[in-house]
């Protein structure tokens, strides 16, 4: 089975033609850059809070399939969490992700289909990429984001 089999299931192909949340928000209260130089993807995540709701989160930019789709299943997922709850599926899917914390258990429904990316370390940080920006956006973290940085 090759790479693209293993991953692009259905799912994320679907999510990559067609992103949700693929939008700027004017009023964003959050703006958070994030890059990924090893393949190129470049996205802008937006958050409106509603006092520690996520009222609204968008993104847009290039990348691949992977990181945009994840980024666009992230969305979904996020809208209407709790900071806390925004940080605790972050924790979820980076450990699902990078398999490095077996403790870190939360459904994560359809964002499950990104597991079989865990198999293929160069593109971990196609579909962490998003989150890491979101969560830095959530935490209030100053500075852009790169999968490079130390
Ligand atoms: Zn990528």
């Amino acid at each position: 089975m090759s790479e693209l089999d293993d991953i692009y299931q259905e799912i994320v192909l679907e999510h990559s033609r067609k992103p949700r949340n693929f939008r700027k928000i004017d009023e964003a209260d959050q703006v958070q850059e994030g890059y990924n130089p090893l393949c190129g993807d470049q996205y802008t995540i937006y958050i409106s809070m509603d006092g520690d709701t996520v009222s609204d989160i968008s993104f847009q930019g290039t990348g691949c399939a992977i990181s945009k789709a994840s980024a666009s299943m992230m969305t979904e997922e996020v809208i209407g969490k709790t900071k806390n709850q925004a940080t605790r599926i972050f924790e979820a899917f980076r450990s699902m992700i990078t398999k490095d914390n077996e403790n870190v258990k939360e459904d994560l429904g359809d964002i499950e289909v990104l597991q079989g990316v865990s198999e293929y370390p160069t593109r971990i940080k196609c579909a962490t990429l998003s989150w890491h920006a979101m969560h830095a956006a959530v935490e209030d973290q100053e500075g852009d984001i790169s999968t490079e940085k130390a």
